[in-house]
């Protein structure tokens, strides 16, 4: 039995950590999908929501076998607690690399016995990003095709309130 992590902040979750889920499931007997808490990092929705989001998405995309839970404090520690035989990550344009390079030797040098996997994003998801989608919606443009609907209606209610 492999156990994998993909963690994130997901504020919100994009078509772009839909895609990496989707194929992390298949590489892996089971996934567990962790939405991080983090104080120092301003969002735009709480915790729970984020999660409730990551939820309703999985179980539209018939992707819900993945857990979704939340956690803070140091991913690796939170892998080393589940017992996962893998951390994956997403990677998209090359100023993702230095970061993920330094995070993975980093996160094998406390914890050897955990591999870091990354995958490639899909093309039309290359430049896409949660903080890129919430400027772009601000503005009222069409997001439709970059975020599931229920992201899409959740951002709507979201920005026009605030
Ligand atoms: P963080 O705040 O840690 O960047 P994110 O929720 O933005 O959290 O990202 C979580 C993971 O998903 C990271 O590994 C990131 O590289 C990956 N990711 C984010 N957007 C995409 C995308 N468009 N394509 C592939 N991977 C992505």
């Amino acid at each position: 039995m492999t156990k994998a992590l993909y963690a994130g902040s997901f504020d919100p979750i994009t078509n772009g950590h839909l895609a990496i889920i989707e194929r992390a499931q298949k590489l892996f007997d089971e996934l567990v999908v962790a939405v991080v808490h983090n104080p120092n990092k301003q969002m735009l929705f709480s915790l729970e929501e984020r999660k409730s989001l990551v939820e309703v998405v999985l179980q539209e995309a018939n992707l819900a076998e993945a857990k979704v839970v939340t956690y803070d404090g140091l991913l690796v520690e939170f892998a080393r607690v589940l017992q996962v035989d893998a951390i994956v990550r997403g990677l998209r344009v090359n100023s993702d690399f230095d970061y993920e390079f330094q995070m993975a030797l980093m996160n094998r040098d406390m914890a050897p016995g955990i591999e870091s996997v990354f995958l490639m994003t899909d093309s039309q998801y290359i430049f896409l990003s949660s903080s890129i989608i919430k400027e772009v919606k601000s503005y009222g443009e069409d997001i439709s095709h970059l975020v599931p609907p229920v992201v899409d209606r959740a951002l709507g209610q979201r920005l026009r309130r605030g």
